[in-house]
């Protein structure tokens, strides 16, 4: 049995992890393009602010969390700039994004143990990674594209989870949605020499002049070396599935953006 399935709910496409799902307390999703309202490029389940498509996304964002259950009051959007900086939700920064304000500023990855607080990472190419503590009870949401990767911000999560939570690696569990996959991933030798500091070799496949990097092996590595040892990936590819999922590189960048999505439902 695959380890991830999509389902649909009043039109909402997500992927969702089994293992994921049958934490107690837990809501999470990895969106699709499909059960929004934005057109043309953006159609139709388009998630960023950042495109002027703002009536347009915050009815998908309406409609994705009524599907889904999380809570819209509360949702909290990241402000992606590839940096490895995570940041704690708090009563104060929750909702930030749609229905408050945000103050949220060159953040990749946020990080709470508050109930009915969704936090969201964008993608469209880039890897989405959501962390569960099964014993503590804090959630995390990570963005990480290749510099993120290279800066290992999911062990820097992690690390920020010690810190604030007393999370344990051994116990979490870590989830990474749809991403680029290898063999859409063409790198040049600046990218690979960009990697001379790693062990990752192996992350590389020549190909005439050229590489395929392995995002997703990549970030395995980041999360393996942080102790974690339930590690969930998904075989689904962005570049692979443009009519599905939104995907940078498929589309010369005109695309809209998908999330990934955890939220405490307080009922643990
Ligand atoms: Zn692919």
């Amino acid at each position: 049995m695959n380890d991830f399935y999509y389902r649909e709910t009043d039109g909402v496409v997500t992927l969702h992890c089994r293992a994921l799902d049958s934490v107690p307390g837990v809501r999470h999703c990895f969106t699709t393009r499909r059960g929004g309202v934005s057109e043309g490029y953006l159609a139709t389940m388009n998630l960023s602010f950042s495109r002027e498509d703002k009536e347009n996304v915050t009815e998908n964002w309406r409609r994705l969390c009524k599907a889904e259950g999380f809570c819209f009051e509360r949702m909290t959007l990241t402000d992606q700039t590839h940096t490895t900086f995570v940041r704690l939700v708090d009563e104060r920064t929750a909702g930030m994004g749609i229905a408050k304000d945000s103050d949220i500023k060159d953040i990749d990855g946020l990080m709470t143990c508050l109930p009915e607080t969704p936090l969201a990472v964008f993608v469209a190419d880039c890897a989405p990674i959501l962390l569960c503590d099964r014993v503590g009870g804090a959630v995390a949401a990570v963005h990480s594209g290749w510099r993120g990767t290279h800066g290992g911000i999911a062990a820097k999560a992690l690390q920020k989870m010690k810190e604030q939570f007393g999370t344990e690696a051994k116990n979490v569990i870590a989830v990474l949605g749809p991403c680029i996959c290898q063999n859409c991933y063409e790198v040049g030798q600046d990218f690979k020499d960009a990697f001379a500091d790693w062990d990752a070799e192996h992350l590389f496949i020549p190909k005439g002049e050229k590489y395929h990097f392995d995002l997703k092996g990549a970030n395995r590595q980041v999360l393996e070396r942080a102790g974690v040892e339930e590690i969930y990936i998904t075989d689904e590819c962005t570049s692979c599935n443009p009519d599905l999922l939104f995907s940078h590189r498929a589309t010369g960048g005109k695309r809209g953006n998908m999330a990934g999505i955890i939220q405490l439902t307080g009922n643990r």
